[in-house]
């Protein structure tokens, strides 16, 4: 075995404050696990195929010959469906903290809460939001997120979409800490529409809403998306955190980082890009994407 080797539960992150929807992120001293397996973690369902409707309107498939596919694919979104690079997060972090300034925070204070409510809630609104309860948040998505130029920096990604829409897996489910207007929109531009069975997102006017890395946000998504074995939940995400969490939850967990060179490995993969998935998780390609998993392996 390579020194890619699949990894157990990693501790020991060191932490950087790192901007989308105050997000952590980390990156890693190991290499691309780009040729693991995780045959001792694969649950035992090996064959089924695709082509029937979901009550949610996808293509996705989840029995044949009267076994049904329970695994479900968790994906995040923000700065895991597309890079870091794209200088969203850091619009993002401007954004986060002028709305700080605006609700009131002493401006030589705001940099810090946010990045303290981030590491505290997990999202900075989060914190606002328990920290400031007498301050209105309702204007917080258009504020932050409705803003965004999204639309001149995002680009439909024909790869990303042929992966995606290629696996074979009981449901594919999006699991943001995003509320959901911007997950959709993202979505959107990204031209992923319609190959999702379902997502988990945050409504940031619930009082007390869950978010990712709170074991609660993972026992919601697990109810939404009706799974109750973590052996068949897999999850690809940006944040250090949160893949430790759905470690700890019991899930297989990718994380995704354009830089894998400089902290301590997290998670039971690691990949450069989310389109790198078929490379660690082939079998949910292994029925006829033999040729989309060997391009990617090449
Ligand atoms: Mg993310």
């Amino acid at each position: 075995m390579s020194n890619c080797r699949q990894r157990s539960i990693t501790t020991n992150i060191r932490h950087r404050w790192d901007i989308c929807r105050g997000a952590l992120s980390t990156t890693s001293l190991s290499c691309l696990a780009a040729q693991n397996r995780d045959t001792d973690r694969r649950p035992h369902i090996l064959q089924f195929h695709r082509g029937i409707k979901s009550s949610c309107g996808t293509d996705h498939g989840s029995a044949t010959h009267g076994v049904q596919d329970e695994r479900v694919f968790f994906f995040d979104i923000d700065n895991c469906l597309y890079p870091k690079s794209s200088g969203i997060p850091y619009l993002m972090k401007q954004r986060i903290e002028q709305y700080f300034r605006d609700s009131g925070i002493p401006h030589h204070e705001v940099e810090t809460l946010a990045h303290r409510y981030y590491v505290d809630y997990g999202l900075a609104i989060r914190g606002l939001i328990e920290k400031h309860p007498d301050i209105d948040i309702s204007d917080y998505d258009d504020k932050v997120d409705g803003g965004l130029p999204l639309e001149n920096i995002l680009k439909p990604k024909p790869p990303l979409r042929d992966m995606i829409r290629s696996m074979k897996v009981g449901k594919k489910w999006l699991f943001t800490n995003a509320g959901k207007y911007h997950a959709n929109r993202v979505i959107k531009i990204l031209g992923l529409q319609g190959l999702f069975d379902g997502m988990t997102f945050c409504n940031y006017l619930e009082p007390h809403f869950v978010c990712k890395p709170d074991r609660k946000a993972f026992e919601k998504a697990m109810k939404e998306a009706r799974v109750q074995n973590p052996a068949f939940c897999y999850f690809v995400d940006d944040s250090a955190p949160n893949i430790a969490m759905a470690i700890k939850m019991g899930w297989t967990a990718v994380h995704v980082d354009e830089c894998l060179s400089e902290l301590p490995p997290v998670g039971h993969f690691q990949i450069h890009s989310v389109v790198d998935l078929p490379k660690v998780l082939p079998q949910f390609w292994d029925h006829g994407e033999s040729e989309l998993r060997t391009q990617k392996r090449t």
